[in-house]
């Protein structure tokens, strides 16, 4: 969608915000583009820019709209070879990189809100840096540069006839952002279930062999490609590293691709779903999970019935699923109705009173969604039904967490969180306010075991959200705890802080650990997410380094990331706070 520039130049954060709630279910494309020689470029050029590689002034915008950049110089290098280019340009003329893959990110690790983009670059990796080469192997692997998308990459490893365990619900997403975030799906092996040589029940980052990042080197006083073995002690802090690197190019273990079935269903009661352990039975999220370790719960606050979905591993279509040949099989999702709109539009100018009926009306649209489109029970390679988010789903902000546990604690942790929960939506409806209108995501994996890695003497991430806690063997899962809203209603960063100062207290005990996931909300005060200091500053290095050897914590990572750049290149203010 092309839209006319003087419109886009006007374009303000506010704009944009609105836009997006009325008109959530549009994939926002950047409007604006203008080369350095243009008449609409609204400032000057860099300067001394290289000249081989491609540079214009775009719009950016993360996913949820909540930071908007109407005009930031971007560049599309050709190569890794330019990337390093690229940072020795930056270095030598005051600038900041960021990559930037789909820009389908929450938190501010590409650029904070507030920033005009002066002074920064955006390294556009989606345009080139795309190559995959998959190599057949003990282990096989794929090498890949990170500018792939989630969608080709599984394509292109499915004709090969490799896949992974697990992966994150859309597509349209880089490996390069996935794995700066430590990406996931949803799998822990379920009863009676033997892992395949090769994959992982923890995040994407673990599955990495090596990987080439932009590095400093002392010895020649400049940037270079330098490659990392999963050996590497310092690969620890690259595994996953919240943005505070730029890495070209991985190469990941595959495993041999499974067919597997998805079925929902919407009938089971929250109160079972959630129930106290010891009032659990067969419909127990634990049950669910101990069966077939792949289950998904989303549930719509002030309805009854969540709509749970259970994956099972079966080698041949069971008779009443329906094979599928694609992704994105729940068109429902990715598209928003008039009725969504209207609410939307009413939570845009504050009115939230109807937050309650159009929660029902959400349900008995997957409800009914589910039966129209036939797609209650689904089967197929993994690929196909494990992608399930396109962008034109409703642009929510969520915020997110894993609770680090054991296996036997999976339901005490939802059911405490859903008690919460239900607890603080009841408290502030009985003030007439509804800061919560999209779902609560409850999601299960292992943890990033470094013995999944098929190589000796394999690193362990860092900054992993799953990294393995090594004084709590016992603690084999993480419970993801996602809170959907729609970013512009009325106190819902309240609404998080208080959860996430529930969360980090109370799984801060004898069975459970807390750590933030890093694409979404965190670190909430009653203004915005990410703006609390006690937290930044405190309570995540604290988390990250709790039970860790000495020197194998967050001040490692900090020290590592900043040893490869020390001149700061891969960062923004954000980053600095936090890693300062
Ligand atoms: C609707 C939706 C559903 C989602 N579902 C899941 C899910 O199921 N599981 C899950 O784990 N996540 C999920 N996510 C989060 C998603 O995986 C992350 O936000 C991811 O970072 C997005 O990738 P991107 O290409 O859009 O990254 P961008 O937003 O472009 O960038 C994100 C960060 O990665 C950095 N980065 C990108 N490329 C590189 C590179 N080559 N080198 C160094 N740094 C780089 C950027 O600088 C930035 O800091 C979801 C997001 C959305 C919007």
């Amino acid at each position: 969608m092309q839209l006319p520039e003087d419109r886009t130049r006007r374009s303000s954060r506010r704009a944009f915000l609105a836009g997006t709630a009325a008109a959530g279910a549009l994939a926002w494309t950047p409007v604006f583009r203008a080369g350095p020689a243009s008449a609409r470029a609204t400032s000057a050029a860099p300067p001394n820019f290289p000249s081989p590689v491609s540079l214009y002034q775009q719009a950016y915008q993360n996913w949820a709209g909540q930071i908007v950049i109407d005009d930031v110089w971007t560049c599309a290098p050709a190569s890794p070879g330019d990337v390093v280019t690229l940072a020795n340009w930056a270095q030598a003329n005051g600038y900041r990189l960021r990559a930037k893959g789909m820009s389908h990110n929450w938190s501010p690790i590409l650029l904070p809100a507030g920033s005009t983009g002066a002074g920064y670059v955006l390294v556009d990796t989606t345009q080139s840096l795309t190559s995959v080469s998959i190599a057949s192997g003990a282990p096989a692997t794929v090498t890949a540069q990170t500018g792939v998308t989630m969608d080709s990459l599984t394509t292109a490893l499915a004709a090969a006839g490799y896949g992974f365990c697990a992966i994150p619900a859309p597509g349209d997403i880089t490996l390069g952002g996935a794995l700066a975030i430590n990406a996931h799906g949803s799998a822990i092996p379920g009863r009676g279930e033997t892992p395949l040589s090769g994959q992982t029940y923890g995040s994407l980052s673990n599955l990495i062999l090596s990987l080439t990042a932009v590095a400093w080197s002392p010895a020649q006083g400049q940037y270079v490609l330098r490659t990392f073995e999963r050996s590497d002690p310092d690969i620890r802090a690259f595994l996953a590293h919240l943005g505070r690197a730029f890495i070209t190019e991985v190469t990941v273990q595959l495993a041999r691709n499974q067919t597997v079935r998805c079925q929902s269903w919407v009938e089971v009661s929250a109160a079972d779903l959630f129930a106290r352990p010891s009032a659990a039975g067969p419909n127990s999220l634990a049950s669910y999970v101990d069966g077939a370790g792949r289950v998904e719960a989303i549930w719509f606050p002030f309805t009854a019935t969540p709509w749970l979905k259970v994956w099972t591993l079966a080698p041949n279509k069971p008779l009443l699923s329906r094979q599928v040949t694609g992704p994105y099989n729940y068109s429902f999702t990715n598209s928003v109705t008039p009725a969504e709109n209207t609410f939307f539009d009413e939570v845009a100018t504050g009115a939230t009173a109807g937050t309650p009926a159009f929660e029902a009306i959400a349900i008995s649209l997957v409800d009914t969604g589910l039966v129209a489109t036939g797609a209650w029970d689904i089967w197929s390679q993994s690929q196909d039904v494990l992608r399930y988010v396109k962008p034109t789903t409703v642009r929510i902000v969520e915020a997110g967490f894993a609770v680090i546990t054991s296996r036997a604690s999976i339901q005490q942790v939802v059911s405490d969180f859903y008690t919460q929960y239900t607890s603080r939506l009841s408290y502030y409806q009985g003030l007439g306010q509804y800061p919560m209108n999209g779902p609560i995501e409850i999601r299960v994996t292992g943890l990033d075991d470094p013995a999944d890695a098929l190589v000796t003497g394999a690193q362990s991430p860092i900054l992993s959200s799953v990294r393995p806690r090594p004084d709590q063997a016992g603690w084999d899962v993480a419970v993801w705890l996602d809170m959907g809203t729609l970013p512009v209603t009325p106190g819902f960063s309240q609404f998080y802080a208080d959860m996430e100062a529930w969360i980090w207290s109370h799984y801060a005990g004898s069975y459970a650990t807390v750590r933030p996931e890093w694409s979404k909300a965190w670190a909430c005060t009653s203004t915005a997410p990410w703006t609390n200091t006690t937290i930044l500053g405190a309570a995540i290095p604290a988390a990250v380094s709790a039970g860790q050897a000495s020197g194998d914590g967050w001040d490692a990572a900090a020290t590592i990331l900043t040893s490869y750049d020390p001149n700061s290149v891969f960062s923004n203010p954000f980053l600095d706070t936090l890693f300062g």
